[in-house]
Order: C-alpha cells, then sequence, then structure tokens
C-alpha cells in the first residue's frame, strides 16, 4: 500500500464519507473537513444503482442502507397526452438481475457517517475549502493548514479546489424542483420510478425512496422539472396555478401536491455539466461530483462517487507508492467515467429542451427500439452504470 498516515477528505457528501471510512479502515488518520457546522445530507432521495449498491456490498452496508430504502425493479415513463409509453426499462433484464434502491439521503448519509465513525474519522466541520496543494489545505479565512500526505477533494459540483485543477462547470438550461412527501399509495407502484412528459419542457416524476432513519414512515421524492430562467416566473405565478399544470399533465398527483402546500416547499437544483481530463495531481485525488458533474437523467452520480471511492481505495492498497496509485486510479475510471459523461449528455435533451425533434424521436421511435431483441437488456444495463462494467 501507498504509504499514507494522514489524510484530508474535502465534503461529506456520498463520495467523501465513503473514502474516508475506507481508508480509515485501512489504518489511515482521516479527517473530513465539511463547510457545515452539522454535516447533513443536502438533496433529494435517488436510486442506488447495481454498481452504487456493489461498492456498499465491499464495505458491508448493503443491510443497513437497504433496511431503509424501497427496492425499485423499473423505471416507467409516459407521455402526456395519449399515454403513449417512452420508458420502461425492467431491472429483471440484467444478464444477472438485480434491483436499484430507491434511497433518502438521509439514509444513505446515516450509513456512511456510522461507518465513518467507526472506523476513527475525525470530522472538522463549519470549514469551507478554498484551495488544496501539496497536501495543505487552505480554508475561506485564507488559513493554510498542516501538510497532509493526501488529499481527497469529494466537495461536490461546485468545487474550487476541481476548479483550480482547470475544470470548467457548463450549466445547463434546466433543473428540476424536488421536495420529499408521504408516500402516496396506489395507484402508485412502490416498486418502480415513474414519469410523465410533455414534450422535453415538462417532466413531473414521482420516485419512492423508503423512510429517514429512525422513522419508519414511507416517503417519495417528487420532481418538476424546470428552467432555470423560468424558475423566478415559477415562484411569482403562485401554487395554484403551477398545481393545475401538473394536473393537467398526471392527474393522479393530487394526493402528492396535496402535501406541498406552497413553492417553499419544494427546492431547486440546477444541473451543469463538466469532467474533469485528470482527477488527479500532486498529493490530490479528486472524486465524485467535484470530478465529473452531469444532469441526474441517468440516476447515476451517488453511484459513480461511490465507485470513484473504491477505485481510489483499492488503487491506494495496491499502488507501489502515491504517484502510481494515484495514476492507477485516474486510469481504473477514466472509461467509464466518460461513457456515462457522454450517454448524459446525449440523453438529456430528448427529457428536457425547447425543441420539438427529440422528444418526437423519444415518442415516436425510442419507445418501438427499446422493444428491439437485445434492447431491454442494453437498455437496463445502461440504467444500472454496467455498461463497461466497472465491477
Ligand atoms: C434533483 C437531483 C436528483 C438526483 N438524483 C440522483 C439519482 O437518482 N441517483 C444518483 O446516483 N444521483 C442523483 N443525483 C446526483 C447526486 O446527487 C450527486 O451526484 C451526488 O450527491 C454527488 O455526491 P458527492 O459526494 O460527489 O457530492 P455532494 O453530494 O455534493 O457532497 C459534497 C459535500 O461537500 C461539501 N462542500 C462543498 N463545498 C465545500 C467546501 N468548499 N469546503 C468544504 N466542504 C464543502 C458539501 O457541503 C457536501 O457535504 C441527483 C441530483 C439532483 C440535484
Amino acid at each position: 500500500m501507498a504509504a499514507l498516515k494522514d489524510v484530508a477528505v474535502v465534503g461529506a457528501g456520498p463520495a467523501g464519507l465513503a473514502v474516508a471510512a475506507r481508508l480509515a479502515r485501512r489504518g489511515a488518520r482521516v479527517t473530513v473537513h465539511e463547510r457545515f457546522l452539522t454535516p447533513a445530507p443536502v438533496g433529494a432521495g435517488f436510486m442506488l444503482q447495481p454498481t452504487g449498491l456493489h461498492v456498499l456490498d465491499g464495505m458491508g452496508l448493503t443491510p443497513a442502507v437497504e433496511a431503509m430504502g424501497q427496492p425499485i425493479d423499473r423505471l416507467f415513463g409516459r407521455e402526456a397526452r395519449r399515454g403513449r409509453i417512452v420508458l420502461d426499462v425492467s431491472y429483471g433484464d440484467l444478464r444477472r438481475p438485480r434491483r436499484a434502491l430507491g434511497v433518502h439521503r438521509a439514509a444513505l448519509f446515516q450509513v456512511l457517517f456510522d461507518a465513518c465513525r467507526d472506523a476513527g474519522v475525525v470530522f472538522e466541520t463549519g470549514r469551507e475549502i478554498t484551495a488544496a496543494a501539496d497536501g495543505r489545505l487552505t480554508d475561506a479565512a485564507g488559513r493554510a493548514g498542516p501538510a497532509f500526505d493526501l488529499v481527497v477533494d469529494a466537495s461536490g459540483a461546485r468545487s474550487a479546489v476541481a476548479r483550480s485543477l482547470g475544470l470548467r462547470r457548463r450549466e445547463l438550461g434546466y433543473g428540476a424542483l424536488w421536495g420529499t412527501v408521504p408516500w402516496p399509495g396506489a395507484p402508485f407502484r412502490e416498486t418502480a420510478l415513474e414519469q410523465v412528459y410533455r414534450g422535453a419542457a415538462k417532466m413531473v416524476g414521482v420516485l419512492p425512496c423508503g423512510a429517514r432513519p429512525g422513522d419508519p414512515a414511507r416517503l417519495a421524492t417528487f420532481f418538476w422539472s424546470l428552467k432555470a430562467a423560468d424558475h423566478a416566473a415559477w415562484r411569482a405565478n403562485g401554487t395554484a396555478a403551477w398545481k393545475a399544470e401538473v394536473l393537467t399533465l398526471w392527474p393522479e398527483v393530487a394526493p402528492v401536491l396535496a402535501n406541498i402546500p406552497d413553492t417553499e416547499h419544494l427546492t431547486f437544483a440546477r444541473y451543469g455539466h463538466h469532467t474533469l481530463r485528470r482527477p488527479a495531481a500532486a498529493r490530490l485525488a479528486v472524486i465524485g461530483d467535484a470530478a465529473h458533474a452531469t444532469s441526474p437523467q441517468l440516476g447515476q452520480g451517488v453511484n459513480m462517487g461511490l465507485l470513484d471511492a473504491a477505485a481510489l481505495d483499492l488503487a491506494l492498497a495496491e499502488g507501489a507508492d502515491l504517484d502510481a496509485a494515484l495514476t492507477a486510479y485516474a486510469t481504473a475510471r477514466r472509461g467509464h467515467v466518460r461513457l456515462y459523461q457522454a450517454l448524459s449528455l446525449g440523453f438529456t435533451p430528448f427529457y428536457q429542451a425547447d425543441g420539438k425533434l427529440l422528444p418526437w424521436i423519444r415518442d415516436h421511435v425510442l419507445g418501438k427500439v427499446a422493444r428491439l431483441p437485445l434492447a431491454p437488456r442494453l437498455l437496463a444495463a445502461t440504467v444500472s452504470g454496467l455498461l463497461l462494467d466497472p465491477r
């Protein structure tokens, strides 16, 4: 193993917590530097794919996450006007079937945070990191800290550290409003992510996401796609007009909307896209959204961060020295990351864009293509993160 005594991890998101727990279990002294005073999960419920579950298997954490999550066996999307089915992916079509898991962020956070504490990881909170050079961190107050053998930047899509390596973020036109609501029950299927589209400009989604830690109540995450430029107008128009519009697309979401009293109950997340050419530099590795962010259309972000954490851990365990290990990490993840970044960039305009041509192709052609022999398996492998199988 590359000799590592002191490791600094920037960011207590899923990627940062996973790598911190893994390296601490190998005997490194790991400190996580988090900008928030209390580390806490931020964001919507999400899907753990077979790739992410494979990483948690290796850490012995899958049962704890499964206990709070909701198995998902199908992704289902239909177009609002005629009800035409344009997306129907079953995890049962995988060569070795494995279901995904809908998870509330607090659930994964709790499991990874507990694993970190059990492994002796130290948390320094209220510490916003603005730069990392040669193993030294600089915080927002301009203070430089002691030198670490390795810094792992896991500070997410707006990482200042990754920007200093030449990362350029491209803001995408669209984002989504999301909120957590009580599970609405029938006619929604608890084992399916369901979406309804009108063109590519409107999308409503309901994702079953299990429960929060310590509270058995079942939950769902609700999504409404929205252009960033229209966010202010959406708020100004008020809740009643928006709910009426949603109900014209999907009348069955009425019980979901009943649990969203006003626009303040939904959070807007704008999507961006970037890929760091080489997610490593001297005494520095970059993982998760800091290294590669995209729209969540393919639902891979958390899973990619977990795969990065596992790949970095393995490269450090097997590398003769730190430089060799960092090169091995960058090489191990390159093909998979680039493929999924390209797929995400290619797929997103079919679901979130202004034009009419791509959604027409989606509604009239893709649904038929998806029924050709072998297509169901290919689609299932794509959404599972298993193309160029990174496991
Ligand atoms: C609406 C929506 C739906 C999504 N759905 C899915 C899905 O279904 N499946 C999926 O896999 N992914 C999904 N994603 C993507 C997923 O949320 C991200 O890919 C994932 O959270 C990235 O994890 P991360 O650990 O790299 O970064 P983050 O989760 O962003 O964590 C970064 C951490 O770093 C901290 N931090 C930030 N800056 C600093 C700083 N300067 N100093 C110190 N600490 C700092 C933050 O506070 C945070 O704790 C979705 C995203 C959105 C917005």
